[in-house]
């Protein structure tokens, strides 16, 4: 019997008239994202999108492997595909099934007709095919609570569906439907977090990395690449932009006040990056920064940080504790990589006692020794720009 692949989308029933640009994008993802399996139809059910292959040589563990990643999908399984009547229903239940069905002591018929045409209610549809399933396999018996097995049957306008397992999907919104943001990525633990989040949300990502030779090396660099590898897996290509900061950074180191160092080195990362936002089309800049977390990311740091960019920046772990961020980091498979030993450029030169209230008006005044202008101008036009992708 033929086996599909149902996916049932998320958050998208929150969605009013601009709901089909959401499922567009979910359903242009999905077949970018399975076109390498062979070839599939993609129907668009009701809230559900159904992958049929269309060979029987397709390997569907490997496809259900790929869709857990793509965003915008609450939950997803196999199912077989019957006709619409009860007949059929049975024959696909007692042939397909059996090997699931003979493993298992108990179990439960679940049934749902969102096709209120079919002359059977769920519930007579349910007990019907739970007799006959007793009927065949003698060992079973019915738990309505706790069963082994849940025997899932769907009603809809086209096929009836038959499953047992079904997936927890990644959530979220389908990549390309939030605009696209610059993620500042450092290669520690909470920057490649923050860009899944931006991702989770449905935005496209670029990323800017700030490297110092040679205070800081190759390892640093490759480190960030592996980290964007692992998140495109989740988004779609990274373009990632490689930045030269080590004169900005000796420049502030020799000519600004040590306790102010910290915020004014971020100030001009800020710079630069909204910069490169601008001429790649980008809305927002986003960091890994969570309120308090260290010295540059308190109250008055922030707001030092907000008032050298126009673009929004966007911190979506500003509530959270690091041992939360972890867990994500650990969850989406950055962790590893980013616990390496390699020395980011912020731990450059870091003053002993930074300056954890920092005044505006002072760094303004600070600023004014420093010849940044040139130097960003000078750090944005040799950017490197390479594409990251795991595929
Ligand atoms: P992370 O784990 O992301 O490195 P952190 O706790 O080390 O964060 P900071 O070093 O203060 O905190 O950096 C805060 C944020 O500033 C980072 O999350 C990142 O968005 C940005 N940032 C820091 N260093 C770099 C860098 N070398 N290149 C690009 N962005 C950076
Ligand atoms: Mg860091």
């Amino acid at each position: 019997m033929k086996e599909v692949i149902l996916i049932k989308v998320g958050e998208l029933f929150l969605k009013g008239l601009n709901r089909y640009i959401f499922e567009n994008a979910l359903l242009k993802n999905i077949k970018s994202r399975t076109k390498k399996f062979g070839n599939f139809e993609l129907l668009n059910l009701e809230s559900t999108v159904c992958l049929v292959p269309k060979s029987e040589k397709i390997d569907l563990e490997l496809v259900m492997q790929e869709i857990k990643d793509i965003f915008g999908i609450s939950n997803f399984c196999r199912a077989y595909i019957a006709d619409k009547n009860i007949e059929h229903i049975t024959k696909v239940i007692l042939e397909d099934l059996a090997p699931a069905l003979l493993s298992v002591s108990s179990f439960r018929v679940e049934s749902k007709r969102s096709d209120k045409n079919f002359p059977i209610k769920s519930p007579e549809i349910s007990k019907i095919l739970g007799n006959r399933i007793l009927k065949k396999f003698a060992h079973l018996h019915v738990d309505l609570n706790s069963p082994k097995l849940v025997v899932n049957v769907e009603i809809r306008r086209t096929h009836a569906f038959i499953y047992t397992k079904v997936y927890s999907g990644a959530g979220g919104l389908p990549i390309g439907t939030s605009s696209k943001v610059t993620v500042l990525i450092s290669g520690g633990i909470d920057s490649p977090v923050a860009a899944w989040m931006m991702a989770k949300r449905g935005a496209s990502l670029t990323a800017v990395h700030f490297s110092s030779p040679p205070y800081t090396g190759q390892g640093a660099e490759n480190k960030v690449v592996r980290a964007l590898e692992v998140i495109s897996k989740y988004s779609e290509h990274i373009k990632l932009h490689m930045v030269r900061f080590t004169k900005i950074q000796e420049e502030i180191e020799k000519k600004c006040s040590k306790e102010l160092s910290t915020i004014i080195n971020r100030r001009m990362m800020v710079k630069i990056a909204e910069k490169i936002s601008i001429a790649c089309k980008s809305n927002a800049l986003v960091t890994g920064e969570s309120l308090g977390q260290v010295a540059s990311q308190t109250m008055d740091s922030i707001v030092c940080t907000d008032a050298a960019a126009s673009l929004p920046i966007l911190r979506p772990l500003i509530g959270m504790d690091k041992t939360e961020i972890i867990e994500i980091a650990k969850k989406i498979e950055t962790f590893n990589i980013s616990i390496e030993p390699f020395e980011d450029c912020c731990t450059v030169f870091t003053p002993k006692h930074p300056n954890t209230h920092p005044l505006l008006g002072k760094i303004l005044e600070e600023e004014k020794n420093i010849s940044s202008f040139g130097l960003i101008d000078e750090a944005v036009n040799r950017t490197k720009t390479m594409d990251v992708s795991y595929r």
